[in-house]
């Protein structure tokens, strides 16, 4: 019982031999998780990950701290595209998904899997997937595709509201388990922040792979080609088979939202600066070394009454506290 989460490393590589690489994650999650039974119903996290090892995750830094917050604004963005594109889109996909060979609906979740992985820092995409037990190619396309509708219909039931609030994570069994915290993990800080942390990276991986994969199937349609070259997909590639006005729509959110790179943005609209404009820093956040960034007055008040996931106001100038962290 007190082994460790185990993963496999190194993986056969992602690009030479993807349905290799994909089988050694089913093998890890299979190992990990499956039955859920297994696992102690709270108090499962110290059993799995050394105290040392979350006591040097930076859980004590603000920067950690905003990082997380920033991830949540991501689910709750990525969220709204999804419930947006996916609500129009629906009637349409689901029985072209759900009929279509087994095989193609594997293609399909392996080009978005690549994609998605090969974005960003691959060691942290490594990481967060290792909570989601839902993005293995088998849940994904088993059962005539049925579950990933299931998950679909999850975040349609689950469309986040306009002004903020929590981040809506699938439930999971077996990680919810995990983080489900004992009597004496709820008495230590890290732990609390941990177990908050996991929850949000669980959830900004499953939002855009869930998204991703409707994308990569939405755009692509039947009688997939391999195509020649992988990496990320561009905006245009990702809208290019969308009905104009979602394309059009879908682009300017998607531009907006951008990545999740350190290049500074504005806090409430997410605007990064181009020529000849500036972002100005919150001077009670600088103070304690936070960098939060506006890309007008207008942007700053509205973060400060209707900021996400909670008004700016609640966190001004202050160090994080417990229950703004509060999973
Ligand atoms: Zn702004
Ligand atoms: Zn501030």
């Amino acid at each position: 019982m007190a082994s460790l989460l185990a993963w496999t490393q190194p993986r056969p590589d992602m690009e030479t031999s993807p349905y290799e690489w994909e089988a050694s994650w089913e093998n890890d999650f299979k190992r990990n998780y499956d039955p859920p039974s297994r696992l102690p119903a709270s108090g499962g996290l110290s059993l799995y990950i050394p105290p040392a090892k979350i006591a040097t995750l930076g859980l004590n830094e603000d920067a950690q701290l905003q990082r997380t917050e920033h991830q949540t604004k991501v689910v709750l963005a990525t969220h709204r595209i999804l419930v947006d594109l996916a609500t129009r889109l629906m009637p349409d996909f689901v029985p072209r998904w759900t009929r279509a060979p087994e095989r193609g609906r594997r293609e399909f979740t392996m080009l978005a899997l690549r994609r998605y992985m090969g974005t960003g820092l691959r060691v942290d995409m490594d990481v967060h997937r290792r909570w989601c037990p839902e993005s293995s190619l088998v849940y994904i396309t088993a059962d005539d595709g049925a579950r990933y509708v299931a998950l679909l219909r999850a975040y349609l039931d689950a469309a986040p509201q306009t002004d903020g609030g929590a981040a809506f994570v699938p439930p999971h069994p077996a990680v919810d388990r995990l983080l489900t915290l004992s009597e004496s993990e709820r008495a230590n800080l890290y732990y609390r922040r941990f177990a908050h942390k996991v929850r949000i990276d669980r959830g900004v991986f499953l939002v855009e792979l869930v998204k991703d994969v409707f994308l990569t199937w939405y755009c692509q349609t039947e009688g997939l080609t391999r195509p020649r070259t992988l990496g990320p997909m561009s905006v245009r590639q990702h809208t290019a088979r969308m009905p104009r006005d979602v394309a059009k729509e879908t682009r300017r959110e998607m531009k907006e939202l951008g990545g999740t790179s350190r290049v500074p943005e504005c806090n409430f609209c997410n605007v990064r600066p181009g020529t000849g404009q500036k972002l100005q820093a919150c001077s009670k956040c600088r103070k304690i070394d936070r960098l939060v960034y506006y890309c007008s007055a207008e942007c700053q008040q509205r973060d400060w009454k209707q900021g996400t996931p909670r008004p700016h106001r609640q966190i001004c100038g202050k160090p994080f506290s417990d229950e703004d962290l509060a999973a």
